[in-house]
């Protein structure tokens, strides 16, 4: 295992830079999908990578690929990368840090004069947040197959322009097609959640991204007045929406501590002080990294909701608007970092990712580990997230040692 590490100076200063690109007053990051500042953003990266001696390709889902040649260019790449578009409130390190991270990798074994055998490259992947062209990650979506290149390309933002139109309008509608062998993935990412802050932990080994499934319910009762009606009569559409809350509630509490669940949106209608609620529409999100634990919580859910409706005699209309099945990351990549952070003598601690990542799709297709690195009280998709440039720097020497593991 090599001890040779990064420049934490030096990958600092390279997230102070492009988080200049698209910063905000409040000291984030406003940086969407394929704007004009996603492309000064990419042009940086890619002036960036040629300077370190890289060559570029870009697919025609404008993922961008910069390559350190190896000695047997005909294996497979080792691939590290992340995304550098940003929710519209977000934060400098989301996504971009596991792209610049990937960069210093490619940086600091030029400054060791150390070869590989396999090529190693450092990843942009187009449109993770899918905050502008819904859904997220489209394009690490379409390289692992999850959806055609068809659906990728034609998904609009609100104003209706597509993703092919824009790749075109920037000038990354690559020439490559999408998707390739690849012999391992690593993301380094923030963790976007308080655990290993709350541990004083420096590296998160992501053994499972959790599964999810997402539903959208419509409760339909009857409206009526607020005051002659009496309690017995009602159909309140509210009532029965609350204890369905509070029931969601309870599934991941009964589940814990790896289970969540949320009520994240609820609209009332037609929501008047003085009027019993006749309709509530609201989503539920359920989330546990074992298959079969999620499958128990949406059973449970779901008879919830058919007895909460008879109880109440309100009607109920119920659909899974999304499944995406747990990912377990590749054993060999997993302890590639594990060893990697035991090596480097960092605090570590298996831990199971709870949003959705493009090391989730990549690991369709690709052998693939997540290195988590702490960030400020687990704020994430927000102008105010933070993370220190000791633990960025960490995560930087793991995703190293854990790339020389599988690259030489
Ligand atoms: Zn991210």
């Amino acid at each position: 295992m090599s001890r040779i590490t990064t420049n934490e100076q030096r990958l600092w200063d390279s997230l102070m830079a492009m988080g200049e690109i698209g910063g905000t007053e409040k000291g984030g990051c406003c940086r969407l999908a394929l704007t004009d500042l996603d492309q000064q953003a990419r042009d940086l990266f890619v002036s960036w990578c040629k300077e370190a001696g890289c060559t570029i390709r870009i697919d025609q889902m404008g993922n961008v690929f910069a390559r350190r040649a190896g000695r047997n260019n005909a294996l497979p790449p080792v691939l590290m990368g992340s995304h550098i578009d940003t929710q519209p409130t977000g934060g400098k390190f989301d996504g971009v840090y596991g792209v610049l991270a990937g960069l210093e990798v490619i940086r600091s074994l030029n400054d060791h004069g150390i070869e590989t055998e396999a090529p190693v490259e450092a990843a942009i992947w187009t449109n993770e947040e899918g905050s502008r062209f819904p859904p997220a990650m489209v394009a690490s979506g379409v390289f692992a197959g999850v959806f055609d290149l068809e659906y990728g390309l034609s998904r609009a933002d609100l104003d209706g322009k597509t993703i092919g139109e824009e790749l075109a309008r920037i000038g990354y509608a690559g020439d490559q097609p999408v998707g390739k062998p690849v012999k391992a993935y690593f993301e380094a990412h923030i963790e976007q959640g308080p655990i290993l802050e709350a541990e004083e932990t420096t590296i998160g080994v992501v053994t499972d991204a959790q599964g999810q499934r997402w539903y959208e319910l419509t409760i339909t009762g009857q409206e009526a007045h607020a005051g002659p009606t009496p309690m017995l009569r009602r159909k309140d559409a509210l009532v029965g929406s609350a204890r369905v809350v509070d029931r969601v509630n309870q599934i991941g509490l009964e589940h814990g501590p790896l289970a969540c669940s949320t009520v994240g949106l609820m609209q009332v209608f037609p929501n008047s002080r003085n009027v019993i609620p006749g309709e509530v529409f609201f989503t539920v999100d359920l989330r546990h990294p074992d298959d079969s634990v999620l499958s128990e919580m949406d059973a449970k859910f779901r008879a919830y909701c058919d007895q909460m409706a008879s109880e109440l005699g309100l009607e109920l209309q119920l659909e899974e608007i999304w499944y995406s099945p747990p990912v377990p990351f590749a054993e060999d990549c997993v302890s590639s970092v594990r060893q990697a952070a035991q090596a480097l003598g960092y605090s570590h601690r298996d831990i199971v990712s709870g949003a959705g990542h493009d090391a989730c799709y990549v690991a369709r297709v690709a052998p693939t580990g997540m290195i988590f690195v702490p960030c400020e009280d687990g704020i994430s998709h927000n102008e105010l997230e933070r993370a220190k440039a000791e633990d960025l720097a960490a995560g930087c020497n793991v995703l190293l040692s854990a790339v020389l593991n599988q690259a030489c």
